[in-house]
């Protein structure tokens, strides 16, 4: 089931009628997303993610815009009509109720000619728990789960009723680092299985790069960005996403451009053809440094060498330089590559795949030839 999203807004009142503090938590959305995909919204804490989620399933209404599932319009349908699966971050289980009866439960309540047996009813659960990998321990009570297969009974019951879209809002927050890995692989594998549309909300890029079709980053209320994981690193459109995107972060440096070329302080880094004199911010990936040993003027970044990391198949140079945005900078570079730690300076040519040019004030990509 694609979903179409069309000027959806959604804005919150100031608290009394004279304050000037509205928040315009989704601002003009529009996109589509393709059926059986998994989207990862993704965005620092208050960009409006949970709000976007809420107005998909239908438990806010937009102030203005438009939600179709498929050819249907769903924009005034109350939640429990259009067909969705939530799954939240602190599970909400019943914690009196056995696992099979937390997985039946959404089902209990369905009427006229959706109405089932209890037999049909344990029948759907049990395919679910399956599905989730849970069906040994349908008698016991959430209290006797983990978290991670607390997370999954939340999963399976979202599932039960095979909604026509799962929502997922911060679903692996709660669980340790090897759960949320494992977890994370687990509910890829289940969406592909279903082939459930899904929209997961994360404000951890890296849980969402790894699962997601298509991502989409978010600030304040505003898209920043839509594209696949892979593509939006490679081709940030502005400083935000290509600063959210990526660990360890982009190392990002003031520079200018001048007759052409790429100046950082009084380091020449690379031709930059057809762009006019200007201040502009450059952003370079760790893995976007080429180490050199030996010392030649021609473009190159010189550094200030802090300290080397050794991450097994590759190491972690640490470095500064005074014009650098973040407090050090890392270079990614292969563990085969000797770098005597005792130097001081430390020199780089760069890829130039992996730098990225930002006007200074707008903040926008500047593209090159
Ligand atoms: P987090 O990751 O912290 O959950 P989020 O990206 O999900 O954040 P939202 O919860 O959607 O963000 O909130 C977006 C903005 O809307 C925030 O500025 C928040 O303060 C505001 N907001 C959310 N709900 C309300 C409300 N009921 N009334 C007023 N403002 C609200």
């Amino acid at each position: 089931m694609k979903i179409v999203l069309e000027n959806l807004t959604k804005k919150f009142p100031g608290r009394n009628k004279k304050s000037k503090d509205e928040v315009i938590a989704v601002n003009n959305f529009n996109f589509e997303i393709p059926d059986g995909k998994l989207i990862g919204l993704l965005g620092p804490s208050g960009c409006g993610k949970s709000t976007a989620l809420n107005l998909l399933c239908g438990l806010l209404a937009p102030t203005e815009g438009k939600i179709y599932f498929g050819e249907d319009e769903v924009t005034n349908l109350p939640a429990e009509n259009r067909g969705v699966g939530f799954v939240f971050q602190n599970y909400a289980l019943y914690p009196h109720l056995t696992v099979l009866q937390n997985i039946m439960f959404p089902l209990e309540n369905l009427k006229g000619k959706d109405k089932l047996t209890k037999e049909q009813m344990r029948e759907k659960a049990l395919e679910a728990a399956k599905l989730v990998q849970i069906d040994e321990l349908m008698d016991r009570k959430p209290g006797q789960l983990s978290g991670g297969q607390q997370q999954r009974v939340a999963i399976a019951r979202a599932l039960v009723k095979m909604p026509r879209v799962l929502l997922m809002d911060e679903p692996l927050s709660n669980l340790d680092a090897r759960l949320r890995l494992q977890t994370r692989e687990e509910i890829s594998r289940i969406q592909k299985e279903t082939g459930i549309t899904t929209v997961f909300v994360t404000h951890d890029q890296e849980e969402a790069m790894s699962i997601s079709d298509m991502i989409v980053v978010m600030k304040d209320g505003v898209i920043q960005q839509i594209g696949e994981p892979q593509k939006v690193y490679d081709e940030p459109e502005n400083l935000f996403v290509a600063k959210f995107l990526g660990t360890p972060p982009i190392n990002v440096f003031t520079g200018e451009i001048k007759e052409e070329k790429l100046w950082i302080g009084s380091d020449f880094c690379m031709d930059v053809e057809g762009v006019r004199n200007q201040e502009v911010y450059v952003a370079i990936r760790p893995e976007g440094f080429v180490f050199c040993q030996e010392e030649t003027p021609e473009r190159k970044l010189h550094c200030c060498l802090q300290a080397v990391e050794v991450m097994g198949r590759d190491i972690s140079v640490v470095a500064t330089h005074p014009l650098l945005e973040n407090v050090v900078m890392r270079a990614i570079i292969s563990s085969e590559t000797k770098v005597d730690t005792g130097r001081k300076e430390i020199s780089f040519e760069l890829k130039k795949n992996k730098v990225f040019i930002f006007n200074k004030e707008t903040e926008e990509r500047i593209y090159l030839k």
